[in-house]
């Protein structure tokens, strides 16, 4: 299938479409999620490192008890539900940003479900619903030489914490989506938990777009796009996404299930691999991590801590 052009119509009459984003806000902490190694932004190459974060032999993870209350603060922000016993997992994949070989995120037992979050689209009030938020570490970057002959790596932003706050299936265009994601910009930023600075990789988002006909409400198969690193693209890639899935769908085809990597500078998007499910990974509880278990001061006094 041939991508068609990008641009209009961003919805078709027979088609709708279903968007849900996967938000990953850097928290404001000064140290990694479980390490001692600081977080600055812009500092040279691997000066933010220490044994954890290479994921040498022998060392252990510590939890950054400020990563989890900034967490904590969003979450009530949101209304969601605070689960007083949360844990670990480790999510296995290979890849050279990755030096442990897994990172730590939560799985089955996340740190909040649920809660809302309300803006406004065109003088409107919206609200949309979180599944989850949950706490994770990002992973290093990979450098590329512009004459495609090394690669190099900048392990400054691995282990750094990041939450995820990942929405229901609830948006409905691109520019919705683009508002949603503005405020989750402003809530964090107003909250003090993230500088959400979209250039600097604070704030990034994973948009997963799928249409249906028009009037029915099963789900139709997804894509999920990554490499989003601005609004307006953002609002672009959701906008090609939905019109590359109308022009597959109306020749009688059928939508794949993949990652697809957007490029800004082409203003495409193109497939990096099949989307992987939750067993790829082979998600287990990090063995070196006690559960999180908030007590219910600490909650209360986060609560009652929260502005207007
Ligand atoms: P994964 O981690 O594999 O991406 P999740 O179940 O955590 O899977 O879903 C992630 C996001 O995908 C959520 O924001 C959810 O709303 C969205 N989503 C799930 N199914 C669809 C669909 N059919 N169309 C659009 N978005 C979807
Ligand atoms: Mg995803």
């Amino acid at each position: 299938m041939t991508a068609p052009a990008a641009g209009p119509p961003a919805q078709d009459g027979e088609y709708e479409a279903v968007i849900g984003l996967e938000c990953h806000v850097q928290l404001r902490t000064a140290s990694k999620a479980f390490t001692a190694a600081a977080t600055e932004f812009g500092a040279p190459p691997n000066t933010l490192i220490d044994a954890y974060t290479l994921g040498l032999p022998g060392s252990l993870p510590v939890l950054c008890g400020r990563a989890v209350e900034l967490a904590l603060r969003l979450g009530l922000a949101c209304g969601c539900r605070i689960a007083l016993r949360s844990e670990f997992a480790r999510k296995n994949y290979f890849y050279p940003d990755l030096p442990k070989g897994y990172q730590i995120s939560q799985y089955d037992a996340p740190l909040c479900q649920g809660g809302a979050l309300p803006f406004m689209l065109n003088g409107q009030r919206r609200e949309v619903c979180l599944i989850r938020i949950h706490l994770e570490e990002d992973a290093g970057k990979n450098l590329h030489a512009a004459d495609g002959r090394a690669s190099l790596i900048d392990f400054n932003r691995a282990g750094v914490p990041l939450c995820e706050v990942v929405s229901e299936p609830e948006l409905r265009s691109a520019e919705e989506a683009a508002e949603y994601l503005r405020a989750v910009r402003r809530l964090v930023r107003f909250l003090g938990v993230s500088d959400g600075n979209m250039e600097e990789g604070s704030l990034r988002c994973d948009a997963n777009v799928s249409l249906r006909r028009r009037g029915t409400t099963a789900l139709g198969q997804r894509t999920e796009l990554k490499n989003i690193n601005s609004f307006k693209h953002v609002q672009k890639a959701i906008e090609h996404e939905i019109a590359r899935q109308t022009a597959i769908l109306r020749a009688g085809g059928q939508v794949a299930a993949e990652t697809r990597g957007w490029d800004a500078q082409r203003g495409t998007s193109r497939s990096q691999r099949s989307k992987e499910s939750a067993h790829d990974y082979r998600y287990f509880p990090e063995p070196d991590l006690l559960p999180v278990e908030p007590s219910a001061e600490l909650i209360a006094e986060l609560r009652a801590a929260l502005p207007e």
